[in-house]
């Protein structure tokens, strides 16, 4: 592979090819941990770099990865261990953030951080409401349809992208989709590129929509004595507050635990209660519901909730963004507690408390040494459910990781027809389980859809 170095140094000069043993491990890592082995990784500054690293990699019969901020959880932006694959960065796609603030959009290299992004859309009073606890690339967002704890009201990334430029195998270039509010005008094709984790085409641009910025946000945690009244906690808050409830969260009490005493700077939210589960809501308003409104409106509902036999035990309220420290803390002090196998599912929001009882006491049952420190958004079906192999043990068994995300995706998928990925997308991790679980007619209608885009040479990485 030394000639498609060389053919990509002369193309891109050698300050944009890293070859560097110790550089090209830290692009072999995503939010999770380790994953394969690059030949070299490529930093191309425009489309059309791109479409002429594509064309090397066709050349010399090279598969290319895409990869933007590397905090995906799935494996999707590193590449294998065969040694012979080619990371394309897009952290050279920036440029200028173009707000147009009439038309509430930005238009955007695929590089852009989701901070800077939002950085800038600040200035105009708007901003991007895709809330999680990383800093994606918008690229990379597009690429796995970022969820996150706001879905409830503000949905996936699919909801907010107007428009891509997108790189195909062949190397077209190919503007897909426009600025407008509507326009039926065509084949809405731009979503043939949205969570396809890569494996379309490479994204270079796009055009996001944007949302005015609430002007006043509250949270409250209410600690439960049982975790299955979340879900009719859940439908009276969205009955009560209707497109003022932005979020609803539910933490196990074991992840909001290690969040606490893993992380600096947090405060315990009830220090004097000993709930079995934490609900966490957020309400998010302008002018007209200032934030002592949100939190009057908040203690009010939340009243009869805590009178005797209640489900609720206490509530406390907070404007400060101390609940979201908590709650965004929890992955990190998952990753203290011991080695995370980690299974990102949904279900129907209604059988999201019956579905984690039955895993925890499958997972007690099987495996008595795992400990469970799951945490959801209650609000949209989505559940972590989390297995920590607690570190005083040692290294983790071989083979325990995927015989346990094996028995979780059974039960989701076979027994409550849910998903065995909610929002990291399939990417490596889960592959197998795809071609276990997915219909097969689905998967050979999906491999020639991909194999339109990807050129008759698979360009792209599979999965
Ligand atoms: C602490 C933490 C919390 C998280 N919380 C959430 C959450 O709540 N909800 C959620 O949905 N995700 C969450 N994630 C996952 C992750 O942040 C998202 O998947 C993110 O959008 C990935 O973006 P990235 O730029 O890091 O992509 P990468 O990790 O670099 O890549 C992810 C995938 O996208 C592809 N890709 C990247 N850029 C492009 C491009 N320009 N064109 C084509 N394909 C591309 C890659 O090949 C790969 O398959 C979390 C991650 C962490 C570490």
């Amino acid at each position: 592979m030394e000639p498609l170095i060389t053919a990509l140094t002369a193309l891109l000069g050698p300050k944009h090819v890293i070859v560097d043993p110790h550089d090209l491990a830290g692009l072999a890592r995503d939010g999770r941990g380790a994953f394969g082995r690059p030949l070299c990784a490529v930093r191309p500054a425009t489309a059309a770099l791109v479409a002429c690293v594509l064309q090397l990699c066709r050349d010399f019969g090279a598969v290319a990865v895409p990869r933007g901020a590397g905090t995906g959880l799935s494996g999707g932006g590193c590449a294998d261990d065969s040694g012979s694959q080619i990371v394309i960065l897009t952290d050279g796609l920036g440029g200028a953030i173009a707000i147009n603030a009439a038309n509430r959009t930005a238009t955007i290299g695929a590089g852009v951080r989701l901070s800077a992004l939002n950085a800038a859309a600040r200035d105009h009073g708007l901003f991007l409401p895709i809330d999680l606890g990383a800093d994606p690339s918008i690229g990379g967002m597009i690429a796995t349809n970022t969820g996150g704890a706001r879905l409830l009201l503000h949905g996936d990334m699919r909801r907010h992208v107007r428009a891509i430029e997108v790189v195909l195998g062949d190397s077209d270039i190919v503007q897909l989709g426009s600025p407008l509010w509507k326009d039926n005008s065509a084949l809405d094709l731009k979503q043939m590129f949205i969570g396809a984790g890569g494996a379309t085409g490479i994204v270079t641009g796009a055009t996001i929509s944007l949302t005015p910025l609430p002007r006043h946000q509250v949270t409250a945690m209410l600690a439960l004595a049982d975790a299955r009244s979340a879900v009719d906690l859940l439908l009276s808050a969205e009955r009560q507050f209707g497109t003022l409830l932005t979020a609803f969260e539910g933490l196990s009490m074991s992840a909001v635990e290690a969040a606490l005493d893993h992380v600096p700077g947090l405060t315990p939210p009830f220090p004097h209660a000993q709930p079995g589960y934490i609900a966490m809501l957020e309400l998010s308003g302008n002018a007209v519901c200032d934030t002592a409104t949100l939190e009057n409106a908040l203690a009010e509902w939340c009243a009869p909730f805590m009178q005797a036999e209640g489900p609720v035990l206490d509530a406390v309220v907070d404007s400060g963004g101390r609940h979201w420290a908590i709650r965004h803390a929890i992955p990190e002090g998952i990753r203290h507690r011991g080695s995370v196998i980690a299974c990102d599912i949904a279900v129907r929001r209604g059988d999201i408390m019956t579905c984690r009882a039955h895993l925890s006491t499958e997972a007690a049952a099987r495996w008595p040494d795992l400990a469970v420190h799951d945490f959801g958004h209650v609000g949209d079906g989505g559940l972590h459910f989390n297995l920590v192999w607690p570190h005083r043990l040692g290294s983790i068994p071989p083979g325990l990781a995927e015989a346990v995300r094996t028995c979780v995706f059974d039960i989701v998928v076979r027994h409550y027809g849910g998903s065995f990925s909610a929002e990291h997308g399939v990417g490596p991790r889960n592959i197998d389980h795809y071609r276990r679980l997915t219909p097969a007619a689905t998967q050979r209608l999906s491999a020639r859809i991909v194999e339109q885009f990807s050129a008759a040479n698979a360009t792209f990485k599979q999965g």
